[in-house]
């Protein structure tokens, strides 16, 4: 399978290149950054620090989805959202781990996804997406009478907040509870708020040092409190998961699927 790596010079997308390359199954067809950035035009092993390898950094989205049959991409909402509708026109499946999608977002990557094949996740790894599916019973077994609070924590550099892993995580509690998130979320308390309304689902953010990835989700009664928690300690977790969904796409017709289908939960 051809893959490329929309975002090559990022945290998620050198990890990419590194697993792509350890890969039997897989090869590395093309490597895109934005244009303007430094690595455009240069060999990708030369822009990494170590021998060159005979493949160049782009900016050329459409020769990068020419020579690809899977686009693996963890950039930014933007990005994501027109490569969507490219990698749809082109027949190139698309494999999205960018966050801090809007509603307008979600709807043009559907739309996207109604001839496209795509996977898209707010986070890739098994454990977090068994988390989802644990979230989802124990809301709906304790109903609303606890409440729900969703801590997490990520490295200084993330620029949304929630994470994106936080919000499939208060939409697998939502839907435990039969309520749709957008009417119920809570999100980041400050200054005279007034009691908690009942039913909300709360969301807190920590930002700082190399926090990888963070996520208490807390269920709060009266005498007692269940706490589900997932901690990411190596991102290449996240990179596998992206692989795993690439090489899945395969025998897939049109969709927008998510991890939980890549990983038949
Ligand atoms: P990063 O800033 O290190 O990398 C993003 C890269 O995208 C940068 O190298 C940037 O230059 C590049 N880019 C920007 N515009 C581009 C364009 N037009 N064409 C090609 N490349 C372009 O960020 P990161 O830590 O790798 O995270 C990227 C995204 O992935 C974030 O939204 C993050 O929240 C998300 N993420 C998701 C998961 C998951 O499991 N789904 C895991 C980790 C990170």
């Amino acid at each position: 399978m051809r893959l490329a790596v929309m975002g090559a010079s990022g945290r998620m997308g050198q990890m990419l290149v590194q697993l792509i390359d350890a890969h039997e199954r897989a090869t590395l067809s093309a490597v895109v950054e934005r244009a303007g950035h430094g690595w455009v035009g240069q060999d990708l092993g030369a822009a990494m620090g170590g021998a060159t390898r005979g493949l160049d950094v782009t900016d050329d989205v459409a020769m990068a989805l020419g020579c690809s049959d899977v686009i693996i991409d963890f950039t930014t909402p933007a990005v994501t959202v027109a490569l969507a509708q490219a990698a749809a026109e082109a027949g190139v499946a698309h494999v999205i781990g960018t966050t801090g999608f809007v509603e307008a977002d979600l709807a043009a990557i559907a739309q996207a996804g109604r001839t496209g094949r795509i996977v898209r996740a707010g986070n890739m790894s098994l454990g977090v997406n068994l988390l989802v599916t644990l979230t989802r019973q124990v809301a709906q077994a304790l109903g609303a009478d606890y409440d729900i609070e969703i801590v997490e924590a990520h490295h200084r550099h993330k620029v949304d907040a929630p994470s994106g892993t936080a919000l499939m995580l208060g939409d697998a509690a939502a839907a435990g509870r039969g309520v749709q998130l957008v009417d119920v979320a809570d999100r980041g308390r400050d200054g005279i708020t007034g009691s908690r309304a009942p039913g909300d689902i709360g969301f807190h953010a920590i930002r700082g040092g190399d926090f990888i990835g963070e996520h208490d989700v807390i269920f709060a009664g009266e005498g007692e409190r269940i706490t589900l928690r997932h901690v990411a300690s190596d991102r290449a977790l996240f990179a596998r998961g992206a692989l795993k969904a690439a090489l899945w796409l395969e025998g897939q017709g049109p969709g927008e699927y998510s991890m939980l289908d890549v990983l038949g939960l």
